[in-house]
């Protein structure tokens, strides 16, 4: 029998550290679904083409489309042994048609990791994040700031939000930030927009008894290990 895990989690929660820790550990790939479709960006073919114009406009691609993108990753060869799914299922729809997938294989998904931080920590980690020019050193404003000055500008014309001016003190090269993380409003949306999405699939997994909830607040290591915990007991 595989491996197969489903992460669920706000932006900020860690997904993309454990899920390469579980990858490493566990030798089963990081499946997301997002990392997918941005892939087919250098495709020029029709349905490249019309996801990127979907993505672009922010909005869900199709279920049918995102169903056919998993099922084709999960039937490569080092996905035999399971994957970590990340960003699917996003509904009921999908999660449906992964339980007959799965099913179909003579397999099933083994749990469902909510990885739970406070929601505000999940605001000061993604508004807080800045990196180096060069983007090869991460930051944040509030957690990681012993080797950065930084302070807050404004705008000549009063525009909000003010501008995080800075730099790392070791380097004295200049930190940047993402503009979607820079705006508290766009990172407000996207903690919404979770919500709203996830919990009617926290619901549905609740309700067949595989919804495991870990304590993402805690440090890198120690929420690997109470991955690995839930892991080892519903491993069959
Ligand atoms: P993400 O990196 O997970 O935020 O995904 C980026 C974009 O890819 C989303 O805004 C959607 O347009 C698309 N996407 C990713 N996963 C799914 C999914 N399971 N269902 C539908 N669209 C998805």
């Amino acid at each position: 029998m595989g491996l197969y895990l489903i992460l669920l989690g706000v932006q900020g929660a860690g997904k993309g550290v454990q899920a390469a820790w579980i990858q490493q550990h566990y030798g089963i790939p990081h499946v997301s679904t997002g990392d997918l479709f941005r892939a087919m960006r250098t495709r020029e073919d029709e349905l490249a083409q019309r996801i990127q114009a979907i993505m672009a406009s922010g909005q869900l691609i199709s279920d049918e489309i995102t169903n056919e993108v998993v099922r084709d990753r999960l039937s490569q060869p080092d996905a035999a042994g399971g994957a970590i799914l990340d960003g699917f299922p996003r509904n009921e729809v999908q999660a449906a048609w992964l339980d007959d997938y799965l099913a179909s294989k003579g397999e099933a998904v083994n749990a469902v990791l909510l990885m739970e931080i406070d929601l505000y920590v999940a605001f000061k980690r993604a508004y807080g994040r800045i990196a180096s020019e060069d983007g090869a050193r991460i930051y944040n404003l509030y957690y990681q700031n012993e080797n950065i000055d930084w302070r807050l500008e404004e705008h000549p014309e009063g525009a909000w939000p003010p501008r995080v001016s800075g730099c790392e003190r070791d380097t004295g090269m200049s930190l940047v930030r993402r503009p979607d993380d820079a705006s508290a409003d766009v990172v407000i949306r996207r903690i919404d927009t979770y919500l709203e999405t996830s919990m009617p699939l926290v619901n549905w997994y609740r309700g067949r008894g595989l919804l495991r909830s870990v304590d993402a607040e805690q440090s890198i290591e120690d929420v690997s290990a109470a991955i690995q915990a839930v892991i080892e007991t519903n491993r069959s």
